[in-house]
Order: C-alpha cells, then structure tokens, then sequence
C-alpha cells in the first residue's frame, strides 16, 4: 500500500464531499485495483463527513460487472459481444455518419449527463456543434434543476445554484426548506441545518411528507403534491396584509412589484388553506418565524422544481424573499439545491440544447461569434437550438434516428419510461458509454466502457458554484477509456482530427477562453488555483499577467443584481393546477423521490453490496388510511397505475405522509420503475417533466 493519498470528490451527488484516496495494489498483479478512502477533514464543505453512497464509491472501481471492454451488437446473433476499441468506434462513427448523410445532422442526437466533469461537458458540446453540426444536444440535468436555473435567470439574470456559500446557511436567521430531503440525499449537509438551530435559528420544511428533514424543523408544511406554488402566494399574502413587506429594498433593488403583489392578493389564506391543505395558523406562523428572523433564506430542491409550473413556483419562492428583501444582502437570499454531482457545471459549458459555454445564449449572435472563434470554426456553422431532454427522447426514433449518450440512464430515469424506453428501441443506431452495462446501454448497438472519476482528473462545479478539482488516484484497468479520449477519436474518424484534446486540463485551458466574459466566467480559474484554494467560485474573470488575481465570487448579488438595470424582476405568478390532478378513475396523488443509499437511477450504487442490503428495492410509502381502504398491510405488494404505466412495490405504511398521496423512489428498473407511471408534462419555460405529482390508482397487487 502507497502511503501517499490523493485529494478528490466523491463521483456522486452536487454537495461533491472532499475525500482522500489512498491506492492500494492488487497482490495478484500489482496493479492498483482498490482504493481507501481516507477523511479529508480540512474540505469545508463537508469536513470529512460521507454518505454511505460516497464511502462505497470504491466498490464501483472494481466490481466485477464494471465493464472493462468495448461491446458491439452482432448481426448474426443480436446479441452485445466483445470487440477491439477499433471495431466499436468504427461503428459508431458509421453509424451517426450514415444517419447524417441520409437525414441531415439533426438526425442524430447526443444526451449527456448531470456527472459528466465540466471537460467532457465542454467537449460533448463542442463534439455535437462542430464534428456532428447537430442542434440535437441535451442532457438528464434538464430533469434536474432546470426549473429553478430558469426562475434564478429570469429574477436575478443570473443561475447559479446557491448565490451563497453553504457556510452561511447556520448563520442566517430563518431558512424555509421547500422540497428537499437533505437528510436522505445529502446527509453531510444536514449539518448545515443543525447548526442553524444551535445558532437560534428556525427551520421551516415544505413537503407532503414527513421526511426525515422535516422531522428536523421548528414546523413543517405539508402541502398536497403540486401546489408549493399556491403556498408561496398564500405566504406573500400574509406578508403584504400584515405589513411586513421591506418597503425600502423593494423601492431600491426591485422591479415589477405592484404586479406580483397583485397576483398574491388574489390568493387569500383561506383559498390557499383550500387549495393546498394547509393550514391558516400553520401559515401564518409561518410568516411570523420568517420575517421575524433578521436574515432569511428559502431553498428549494427537486419537489416544486419538477412540475409542469415549476419555473413559476420557484419564481413565486423567489418574490417571498424579494417582497421581505431577503435576497442581494449577506446572509440573505433565495437559492437552489442542486441534486447531480455536475449539475451546475454540466448546464454552463453548452451541454444544454440552448447554451453555450460560459452559460451563453445560443441564439445570440455575440456569444455564437465569441464561441466559434475559440472554436475556430465559422459562427454561421454553429447549430441553433435544439430540443429539451424529453422532447429529444421522444424525438428517438423518428426525426432523431441515431443518438450518442454519455453518463445518463433514461430507461429508468426520464419520465413515462417505457414509452422512452420504446423510442430507444426503435432508433437506427444508439451508442452508450458508461461504466456498467446500465438498462440503457444494454439496448445499444455499441457500448464503450470509460474510466471512473477516481481514474481520471477533471473539475466539478458544486451547488454552491465552487469548481472543485477531482484527481486521478489510480491507473484504470486495461481495456477502459475515457470519455475525452472516445470523443477525441470519433471527432477524428468524422474528419475532425484536431479541436478534441484528450487531456483534462488542456480542455480545460481553451474552456476557460470559451467562458471568458460570459455570465458563467471561469476565466480566473485554474487547476493550480483550485487546488490551492479548495475550489473557487465562479464568476471569476481573468485579468493582466501583471493585474491583480480575482479572487472568485462566493457571495452574488450583494451590490447588483445581474440584471441589465441592476434590479431583481418581481415576476407575477399565479396559481394553476397541476396537469393531471386526481379524478374518479385515478383518485389518489403520487409523488417520487430518492432513498439514502442510492443514487439516481441506481447504475452504480445498485451494484454496491451494501446499499442495495440498505435499500434493495422500491415501495410504495402510503398512509394507514389508505392501507386499510385498500385492504394492504406492511410489505404487502401494492400497484400504482397511471394513464402511462403501472409500478409495483411491497407497502410501506405510515402517518408521515399524506393521506391522499403515495410516493415510491425512482432509483429502479422493471416493475418498480416508478418512471413509468410518471407524467412527461413540460414546463413551458424550463421544459422540466412533472415527476413529481401525476394522479393514480393504488391497489392492491399479487404477491410476486
Ligand atoms: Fe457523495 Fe453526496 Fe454522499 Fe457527499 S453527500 S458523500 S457528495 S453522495
């Protein structure tokens, strides 16, 4: 065993923990095939705390299903078999080329991921934009945190996740949670909320469940599925009624308040009590524990982001800290928890079907001509936009016949699944890179085996905007490459033999030219300084060799907004239902979510021994009402239908939810694929599916 460890990140979720790995080598060959983790008790943000997810993260390293050689589809016996890294990007290379000759480059598609680094982010644009000329590019983080990205730009001119680091948060007066089970999804910041309360402050959750983060707050607000927008109202309501609005911050650092506070005071408590379920006390002490505080944050996460309104739930969260001016001021402010490891990262370096790097605009002319120029390429060449995450997969098939997907797992993850999974099915050509043969790479017609994140170096950029360097520990298994190296190869078999380096922090160095002078600057930042320094946060502009070094941006908003003008946007909003509520046939709400010991559609840490003995399957959690009307106890199966699908999973019966709502974890495939019965309804402005509220039939189901 080396004695020396490498600092890195865990490979999984947004709060990316600090940790140490130590490479251990294997007796049989003397290769380093296993790695310690070790605490990395000096990184801030998680101060050598792990999850269970990010203490195993090793397991995926060697698994014995890890896939440690390219596989191609025969002809002859439809089966995936091995071949030579030769023979599988050969074909890719025909593949999406055939399909461009025949129906144009918009034809084929590429879908990346929320995990991928912020290199590979960069390099699958560039790859999709100048050696495949297509617009049809997007990736699962569409499905992550576009809702609240849209609600920040639109109010602020500006996302990035926390405009705060998360270090402020215990020292704030008030924070409402709204939708977020930190406790399951990110346990180590549940600290940040602990020392809240030890500090005197209060903690207000949002959600229909009793989650285990909501047992930790002061009070919590259980509002039915799909109306966190018409709670926010309610709040605002009160706020205005009562005269707790800060007058002289809206007058100062706002604009468009008389028509939001219009909007609000149509939606009085008790039209609210009715609309949401809760309470008016609960809502009015609600309004006391907030303003009363001196500082105040709301922080939402995934439960009023993914509806089909929920870039104006979010946008109806963000005028409650506008209207009490809680935002733009220390200790203060509105900001979003982002859920995958590179969310942040992944939507600013032009993985997105509307973005550029540098979180540009691919409509606008400035940024196309900044871009392509770093690019060398003409700007009339760039592709405009394409379609959103859903609308591409829905797309297979038919105007998108061929695809490239890097780091994502639709078959379990995209809404009304089996539907996605039968567009999968019947595209022309489908090439997976991934560590695992995933539910979706085991559709493909080649799939690549790349390196894993302890294998390779390359940034991350965590919710808090802080971009965060992940080293290499250990040399990879023969037979695996990375993703840089895959799209540096196909980019040459289509004739693009330079532009795609495949070295991490080269990449890097022509993304930080690609991203200077854009909202998402990262032109001040470098390995040596993000290593020096514990990440930085961006915006953080270069300046002269002889000039003072930026020292990044931790805290947005304090002077300005991002505004042309400077001031935050009110943005009225106002209550409408969610697009499928609950009728005779399907009278009952479902909700999903994540369990602790698995991460996203469980590729991975469903192939890690211990999580899957802590969490080995879905359930279905229904209140004890609903258990005896349908006649289940505990671990009983149960059945979910939707319009789109059925989901199946032994009862888990509880008084911490609601009685007219069920909710079931999305992390598996098969008949607890909870992803099928979900609803694929888009919000207009984020074109974020509603996963999280679509009406169903629960009943009781055959024992399996
Ligand atoms: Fe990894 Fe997130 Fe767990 Fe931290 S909280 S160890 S980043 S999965």
């Amino acid at each position: 065993m080396r004695d020396e460890t490498i600092d890195t990140h865990c490979p999984y979720c947004a709060l990316q923990c600090g940790m140490k790995l130590r490479a251990a080598a294997d007796p049989a060959d003397g290769t380093e095939r296993t790695v310690e983790v070790v605490e990395r008790t000096e990184f801030p943000v998680n101060r050598g705390a792990l999850c269970g997810k990010g203490r195993t993260a090793p397991a995926v390293l060697s698994s014995r299903v890890r896939l440690t050689g390219p596989l191609v589809r025969s002809h002859a016996t439809g089966r995936l078999e091995e071949a030579t890294w030769e023979e599988a990007l050969r074909t890719i290379a025909d593949g999406l080329g055939r399909t461009r000759a025949e129906h144009g480059a918009d034809a084929v598609g590429v879908f990346g991921g929320g995990g991928l680094t912020n290199e590979k982010a960069y390099t699958l644009g560039k790859f999709a934009r100048v050696a495949l000329g297509t617009s049809q590019i997007d990736y699962n983080g569409r499905f992550c945190m576009s809702s609240a990205a849209a609600a920040h730009t639109r109010a602020f001119g500006l996302d990035r996740g926390l405009p705060f680091p998360l270090e402020d948060i215990p020292r704030t007066g008030c924070v409402i949670l709204v939708g977020s089970n930190l406790a399951e999804t990110m346990p180590p910041a549940l600290r940040y909320l602990t020392e809240l309360k030890e500090n005197g402050g209060t903690l207000i959750v949002v959600d229909p469940r009793r989650t285990r983060t909501a047992e930790q707050a002061d009070l919590h607000l259980a509002p039915r599925p799909g109306t966190d927008l018409a709670l926010a109202l309610g709040l605002l309501h009160i706020v205005v009624a009562e005269g707790r609005t800060d007058d002289a911050f809206v007058e100062d650092r706002t604009t468009g308040w008389p028509e939001a506070r219009a909007a609000a005071m149509a939606h009085w408590p008790e039209l609210v009590e009715r609309i949401t379920g809760v309470g008016v006390p609960q809502l009015r002490e609600a309004v006391r524990m907030f303003c009363d505080a001196p500082t105040g944050m709301v922080l939402t996460a995934r439960g009023p982001e993914q509806q089909s309104k929920g870039t104006d739930t979010v946008g109806a969260w963000i005028n409650l800290c506008l209207a009490t001016g809680r935002a733009g001021r220390p200790l203060s402010g509105y900001g979003c928890l982002t859920g995958q490891g590179n969310g942040q990262g992944g939507r600013e370096h032009g993985q997105k079907a509307d973005q550029l790097p540098g979180y540009r605009k691919l409509d606008d002319p400035a940024a196309r001509a900044h871009v392509a120029e770093v690019w060398g390429v003409p700007p009339e060449s760039l592709p405009g936009p394409g379609r959103s995450a859903y609308e591409l997969l829905d797309a297979l098939g038919r105007d998108v016949r061929s695809l490239l997907l890097m780091g994502s797992n639709p078959v379990v993850s995209a809404p009304r699944a089996a539907h996605i999974e039968e567009r999968l099915r019947s595209l022309d050509f489908l090439a997976v890179a991934d560590v695992v043969l995933s539910e979706t790479a085991a559709l493909a017609d080649v799939v690549l085996p790349v390196t894993q994140w302890a294998e390779e170096t390359g940034t991350m950029t965590n919710l808090e905007g802080r971009v965060l360097l992940r080293r290499r520990a250990l040399t990879p298994p023969e037979g695996v490459r990375s993703d840089l190296e895959v799209l540096h190869a196909l980019a040459g078999l289509l004739g693009h033999e330079k532009g795609f380096p495949t070295d991490a922090e080269e990449v890097f160095e022509e993304l930080r030219r690609a991203s200077a002078g854009g909202p998402a600057d990262y032109s001040g930042i470098t390995y040596r300084r993000i290593a020096e320094e514990d990440g930085v946060f961006w915006p953080c502009p270069g300046t002269a060799d002889d000039g003072p070094v930026h020292p990044g941006t931790p805290r947005l908003f304090l002077d300005r907004f991002a505004t042309p003008d400077g001031l935050a946007r009110f943005v009225p909003v106002t209550h409408r239902p969610a697009a499928e509520e609950p009728d005779a046939e399907y009278p009952v709400l479902l909700t999903t979510g994540r369990v602790v010991a698995q991460y996203q559609s469980g590729a991975q840490t469903r192939r890690v021994g211990e999580l899957t003995a802590a969490a080995p399957g879905p359930f279905v959690e229904l209140h004890p009402q609903m258990a005896e009307r349908l006649g289940v106890a505990e671990g009983d199966p149960v059945a979910v239908v939707s319009r789109r699908g059925r989901a199946e999973g032994p009862a888990r019966v509880t008084n911490g939810i609601r009685p007219d709502t069920v909710f079931m974890p999305f992390h598996w495939p098969g008949a607890g694929r909870v992803n099928s019965v979900t609803n694929p309804a888009l919000d207009p402005t984020s074109r974020m599916p509603e996963f999280k509220v679509c009406a169903v039939r629960v009943e009781a189901a055959a024992p399996g």
